[in-house]
């Protein structure tokens, strides 16, 4: 196979035409002498790139050269920061193909997602950079006379993002973009899955800071490693916000070193998103939404569908439509026209999906379709699955689990009470969806006594979130919201200022002190 486009993005001395390189390093990404690690393509189980982690000294110098590119970063107006991200969404618009190709490359997902994928990170520069001239407080009334009180929002710091696999491109471009417009310099340690991907899209943004000598080259750096190092940054108070996003489990860990120092950590985690199928619900509509929620990128979206809870009444017109969707999908190089599903991402993932289906089963699930290895016309080295459809009892404990691979689970209610109980039974609070005619349902699902996750949609289905909106989720899958709505006060630290315009010293509270 040949790796043309990552020529397009300055990656050839990672890897050319099917070579590696055992060290990359540059001014803006690091790779040390410590440990190494190699990075495989999901797609056929070769090896298309080495690395070795950043050393101590390494990091030390990247967490150095992002405490001084701070000092002159905060003190330039919002506005021309909002300018270099304008120039890096053109970049990124320009090399479209090229970085979607990387992703489909080093993560799997068909051509459509990773295009899907490069899209939001454009959207989302267009979205920071409206918002670099509005980054507004507000103006408070004082209770003492000749007195105003007002609220900034100021830069914050360095801002450490560290990645998963999955999302190797947009959840870096979610807290960068917005980080950038905020004055906050960005490390960024991805998922040692991924690490091409980083190193592209730092290709992009040094592209566009060449063209703004006034800002300075520090405030975009990578750095290549596990998690040691991702340990490592967290430990560091000159982090003053850890933006991480993965499983639970590593989140527990980031959340409790970064909370030792009392630092800030933004948790984007893991999710067991539902949807409720009512008997009123456009059952098209519901079978095409479940199919793109449960199967597209193979089952490992952090909002793909794990739990459908459908109506009693409905559920075996609803089983037999997804039975005979499930057989056409196209599973194969993901790189390929046609392919609806690629592989997961590595054997591991394989054997955590295949310990899942036998542990539904000793816990009374059925499989009704797939879960075995999907081994016709693909790469051997690849791990393609057919996705899996278990049917299965809602407190089963393997159902209250994310197992990160296509297996949906089909539960069944009888009243909206209880279809909603089984939505917020598990312990993770991503997405969630109810599909419904009724206006009273739709309403009840959205309301306060509904859906107890970040994401709550009604006919539409779980997965495929737009930049606009705030994304996260509550419970185990951390609390954090990033990308739109208001997400950007997470990378800003609040100053409230009194300002006396008067001539005398009047107390708060009707203290008089003399
Ligand atoms: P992972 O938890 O294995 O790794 C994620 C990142 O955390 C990697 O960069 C890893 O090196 C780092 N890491 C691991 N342990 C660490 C530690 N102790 N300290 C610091 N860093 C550490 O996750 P993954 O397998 O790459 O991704 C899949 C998981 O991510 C799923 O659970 C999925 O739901 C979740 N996810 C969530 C969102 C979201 O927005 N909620 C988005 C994408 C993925």
């Amino acid at each position: 196979m040949s790796y043309e486009f990552l020529s397009q993005l300055g990656l050839d001395s990672v890897v050319s035409n099917g070579q590696y390189a055992s060290v990359y390093s540059a001014d803006t990404a690091t790779a040390g002498t410590a440990a190494g690690f190699e990075v495989t393509s999901p797609n056929t189980g070769e090896v298309i790139a080495r690395f070795k982690d950043a050393s101590s000294e390494q990091l030390e110098s990247v967490t150095q050269t992002a405490v001084s590119a701070f000092e002159e970063f905060k003190s330039l107006p919002a506005p021309l920061r909002g300018e270099l991200v304008r120039r890096i969404g053109n970049l990124a618009r320009e090399h479209k193909e090229a970085l979607a190709a990387v992703i489909t490359l080093e993560s799997g997902k068909i051509v459509q997602e990773a295009l899907g994928e490069v899209q939001e990170w454009i959207d989302v520069c267009d979205f920071a950079v409206g918002l670099s001239r509005q980054l507004h407080g507000l103006s408070i009334v004082s209770e003492r006379p000749g007195h105003r009180m007002m609220e900034q929002w100021l830069p914050l710091g360095p801002v450490a993002v560290i990645s998963a696999f999955n999302f190797p491109m947009a959840v870096w471009s979610w807290n960068a973009m917005l980080g950038f417009v905020c004055g906050d310099p960005i490390v960024w340690k991805p998922s040692e899955k991924s690490p091409l991907a980083a190193l592209a899209c730092q290709s992009i943004v040094n592209m566009a800071l060449e063209t703004m000598p006034e800002i300075p080259r520090g405030i975009s750096q990578v750095v290549v490693g596990g998690r040691e190092l991702g340990q490592a940054i967290c430990e560091d108070k000159r982090y003053p916000l850890v933006s991480a996003t993965g499983s639970t489990a590593m989140g527990r860990k980031v959340a409790a070193t970064v909370g030792a120092r009392l630092g800030r950590s933004l948790l984007e985690l893991g999710g067991n998103n539902a949807m409720i199928v009512s008997p009123t619900a456009d059952l098209d509509l519901a079978q095409r939404a479940i199919v793109f929620s449960a199967v597209g990128t193979c089952g490992q979206r952090c909002t793909s569908l794990r739990r459908v809870i459908a109506h009693e009444s409905i559920v075996e017109d609803l089983t037999a439509r997804l039975l005979k969707s499930y057989p056409s999908l196209r599973i194969g190089h993901p790189a390929e026209q046609g392919t609806l599903v690629g592989p997961l991402i590595d054997e591991g993932s394989f054997k955590q999906m295949q310990a899942s289906i036998e542990a539904a089963k000793a816990q009374g699930g059925e499989v009704l379709y797939g879960g075995d290895r999907f081994t016709d016309s693909v790469p051997e080295g690849g791990f393609y699955v057919r996705p899996a459809i278990v049917r299965i009892a809602h407190d089963a404990p393997i159902v209250h689990e994310e197992t990160f691979a296509p297996i949906l689970y089909i539960l069944t209610y009888n009243t909206l009470e209880e279809a909603i109980a089984i939505n917020n039974e598990v312990p993770q609070g991503l997405s969630s969806a109810i599909f419904t005619e009724s206006m009273r349902e739709a309403e009840t699902f959205v309301s306060a006594v509904g859906s107890d996750c970040g994401i709550a949609n009604v006919n539409i289905g779980t997965s495929g979130a737009e930049i606009g909106g705030a994304f996260g989720g509550e419970k185990d899958t951390g609390g954090g919201r990033e990308s739109g709505s208001d997400a950007w006060r997470n990378y800003m630290r609040r100053t409230t200022n009194t300002i006396n315009y008067g001539g005398a010293l009047p107390l708060a509270q009707g203290i008089v002190f003399e």
